[in-house]
């Protein structure tokens, strides 16, 4: 006793249950004891003691936001290429990257730990061809699924890459440095495993990589369909991705480990992973931009769990993808930022507002994946960025809504002012607000420890 924090504010949004008016959310050394309107909390609560109370008065408190798909890593290269092509764009930020030194990948990926922080983001999931964003994001404080990137195309080589990858993750797992050796110890952070995607990646070196993390229980993060190209190389050919292989595998063009025999039949990158039994609920697919509506329904029988990530997307020129229709078949759908290589910023608020934007051009006009008449409501995108992702990483008992005994990581964000009456303000739609209202980050907690706090960061 004694421990208890109290955060009041004109809203607070559960996610879970209505979002409620006048609120205050009581935590006890890192768990969330209630969340209550303010009548209910002052007969319930008169009598104790309060060991600190903050009213952010004109302001919403929710639950911390998680970003399901981001690369760390790449932060330094920010406004990166923003007009290549795609294969061209990837193939420059290798150039770019690959003589990096551990120390510079740290420090790129904690530029965008500390800026994820700043935009109320209290879970990073990563894949990191480092390790290092682990690194970071133990280091500002913040919750993180890391997957270790693993690349190989060649099936006949794939022992020797598994084990490979193996002793590298035993490396990052028994670190030394003292805040990750500290996350991993409590849980905060988790290791996994991040095949690239279905071009990068031979079926049965993924198959080792989905066995591995099934057996620990533990996430799989992978890029999906996210391009035309990767679709029409996996169905048939093509020379765009045929070159980039032969640059990022720095092998010959004519190699026969570019042509592998399980590429080219006619499958869509959905199917292919179906036929070699690499679709499971431990899957967390990037992007899923080229899906059609028998996509989505193998996706949902196979319980696969999507990171939509459209201003990555929109920049990288590879489409939009269909979320009202991955809502519509059931599917499990957050949303990422992708890496600061790809995107403006790594702020999801602004990535659920280009969402609600986007998909609204796209129901007009009827072009884009056939998703018209359809588009997203910002209560499902902050679902997407809370809730929806807490279940995609099963730990929906721990993180993503504001209910009693769930782990107190809480975002809370600050509305603008407003000459409108109390009286106008209680009638406003709190998640509009939020996603469309200029609301900005105050304070952010994770795991019950002030990540943020009046703009600074507690921890470097
Ligand atoms: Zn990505």
């Amino acid at each position: 006793m004694g421990e208890k924090l109290c955060l009041a504010a004109r809203w607070a949004i559960p996610v879970v249950g209505e979002p409620i008016h006048d609120a205050v959310v009581v935590i006890d050394n890192g768990v969330i004891e209630g969340v209550y309107a303010r009548p209910q909390f002052n007969s319930i609560y008169k009598n104790q003691q309060i060991a600190r109370a903050e009213d952010y008065k004109e302001a919403v408190i929710m639950p911390g936001l998680i970003n399901l798909h981001s690369h760390l890593d790449y932060s330094a290269l920010r406004a990166f290429a923003t007009d290549e092509p795609f294969f061209q764009w990837i193939e420059g930020l290798v150039k770019r990257s690959r003589d990096w030194t551990s120390e510079k990948w740290l420090q790129s990926a904690l530029y965008g730990a500390r800026l994820a922080a700043f935009t109320g983001t209290s879970t990073v999931v990563d894949s990191s061809y480092s390790g290092q964003a682990a690194k970071a994001l133990a280091q500002v404080g913040l919750r993180g699924v890391v997957g270790l990137e693993i690349f190989g195309l060649c099936d006949a080589e794939s022992d020797a890459t598994w084990s490979n990858w193996l002793s590298r993750f035993e490396a990052l797992n028994e670190t030394d440095f003292a805040p990750l050796r500290e996350a991993l110890d409590k849980q905060t952070i988790t290791l996994t495993v991040s095949p690239h995607a279905p071009y990068t990646v031979c079926p049965s070196l993924w198959l080792k990589a989905a066995t591995w993390a099934k057996k620990f229980n533990l996430p799989v993060m992978a890029h999906l369909a996210e391009s035309i190209e990767e679709c029409q190389w996996l169905a048939q050919s093509n020379d765009i991705v045929h070159e980039f292989l032969s640059f990022s595998m720095r092998t010959d063009t004519d190699s026969e480990k570019l042509k592998p025999r399980w590429a080219g039949r006619g499958l869509t990158p959905v199917k292919h992973l179906k036929n070699y039994g690499l679709l499971n609920e431990w899957l967390i697919a990037a992007h899923a931009v080229h899906t059609d509506s028998e996509d989505l329904s193998t996706l949902y029988e196979h319980n696969v769990k999507i990171a939509h990530c459209p201003r990555s997307n929109a920049r990288l020129k590879n489409g939009l993808a269909p979320y009202s229709k991955m809502l519509e078949h059931g599917i499990t759908v957050g949303l990422g930022t992708d890496s600061l290589a790809s995107n403006d910023d790594l702020n999801l608020i602004a990535e659920a507002q280009f969402a609600l934007n986007a998909h609204r051009i796209g129901s007009a006009t009827g072009e884009q994946n056939e998703d018209e008449h359809h588009f997203p409501t910002a209560r499902q995108l902050v679902e997407a960025m809370t809730m929806e992702a807490a279940i995609a990483l099963k730990m929906d008992h721990l993180i993503g809504s504001l209910q009693a005994g769930k782990r107190a990581d809480i975002a809370v964000f600050a509305l603008p002012p407003t000459p409108l009456s109390d009286d106008e303000k209680e009638s406003l739609c709190p998640y509009n607000l939020l996603v469309s209202g200029g609301a900005r980050l105050r304070d952010l907690i994770v795991d019950g420890q002030f990540v943020v706090s009046e703009g600074k960061l507690s921890r470097n």
